[in-house]
Order: C-alpha cells, then sequence, then structure tokens
C-alpha cells in the first residue's frame, strides 16, 4: 500500500494522526506526513490508514 499526503491540500486538523499515529504525523509546519514504515507495519494499519483517508476533511490522504 502505498500512502501520499497532498500537503498542498493538508489543513493540519490532525485527525488523521489522532486515529493512526503509528502512520501519522503532523510537521513542525502543521501538515500531515507519513512515517517510514516497513510494508508489514504499513500493512497491520491498514484499516485505519483507510480510515483516515475516508474522514480526510480535503481528501489529502491518497492510498
Ligand atoms: S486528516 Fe487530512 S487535513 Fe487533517 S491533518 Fe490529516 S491529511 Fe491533513
Amino acid at each position: 500500500m502505498n500512502i501520499l499526503i497532498k500537503r498542498d491540500v493538508c489543513v493540519g486538523c490532525g485527525m488523521c494522526a489522532g486515529i493512526c499515529p503509528e502512520v501519522f504525523i503532523m510537521d513542525i509546519g502543521g501538515k500531515s506526513c507519513v512515517m517510514e514504515l516497513s510494508e508489514s507495519e504499513v500493512e497491520l494499519c491498514e484499516e485505519k490508514i483507510r480510515e483516515c483517508a475516508d474522514i480526510c476533511p480535503v481528501g489529502a490522504i491518497v492510498i
């Protein structure tokens, strides 16, 4: 699974980092970014990652 954050679109609401902190982290600029994870680590969080993509208010998470 590839995860892309459209950083020019992210409004920094923090919902993704709140739901799935194993994958998403807020950077010092207040935008979400994706942690460096192995494919197996990503697979463990797949359901939450899909939830984050669904609830992002601006559709900034692309999987
Ligand atoms: S949910 Fe979307 S807008 Fe909010 S921090 Fe995450 S990527 Fe950015």
